[in-house]
């Protein structure tokens, strides 16, 4: 899910009417399509080529949220569910945000349990401090977005990497969705295997 420097698409946001948004408009593109949208958030256009060289600290927009929304490995890419269990792995380098009501979260995608032990070889993170759960399942949460303010008929940065849960109607309004976090129901502990 690493992204490379030839995937960057350039495009120009713009603020348009909306009948839908709280405040009668919304964030979009200057020449937005269907498949722009996604969970009621607008989402950060992004190559998925691998053209170039990898940028291993930025994340891919399209190929995290394909692995997010069907339980794939980000690092084989296969299916993270266990075909004993029907679980689904993950490893984290960090423990899962948690709301008010106790439901946990994540915008990590899944790691296959072949390919657990690599990851927590290869990534600097994971050999500081790494946990090894499963999951029975995972459902679209929230976004990471970066967020903008209207002034007047501009449109104003004000935020990069905001966590925001799908039902925050109005501040998706404003919001440029780059990642897919994900709940994880009846989340365990497991060994590394
Ligand atoms: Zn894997």
């Amino acid at each position: 899910m690493t992204a490379y420097d030839g995937e960057d698409i350039t495009y120009q946001l713009a603020l348009v009417r909306s009948a839908e948004a709280t405040d009668g408009v919304r964030l979009s593109y200057a020449d937005p399509v269907d498949t722009d949208w996604m969970f009621g958030a607008l989402w950060h256009r992004h190559g998925m080529t691998r053209a170039g060289h990898p940028q291993w600290k930025l994340v891919n927009t399209p190929r995290q949220r394909r692995c997010m929304i069907r339980n794939l490995c980000q690092v084989c890419g296969k299916s993270a569910m266990d075909g004993d269990t029907g679980r689904i792995w993950w490893v984290m380098a960090e423990p899962p945000g948690k709301n008010v009501l106790g439901e946990e979260f994540t915008n990590t995608p899944p790691t296959c349990r072949a390919c657990i032990r690599l990851a927590c070889h290869l990534c600097p993170r994971l050999r500081e401090w790494a946990q090894a759960v499963t999951v029975g399942a995972a459902e679209p949460y929230g976004v990471v977005a970066d967020t903008f303010k209207p002034v007047g008929n501009r449109l104003v940065s004000v935020g990069t990497a905001t966590e925001m849960p799908l039902d925050a109607y109005h501040d998706l309004e404003y919001a440029l969705a780059k990642q897919l976090i994900v709940s994880l129901d009846d989340l365990r502990p497991e060994q590394i295997p």
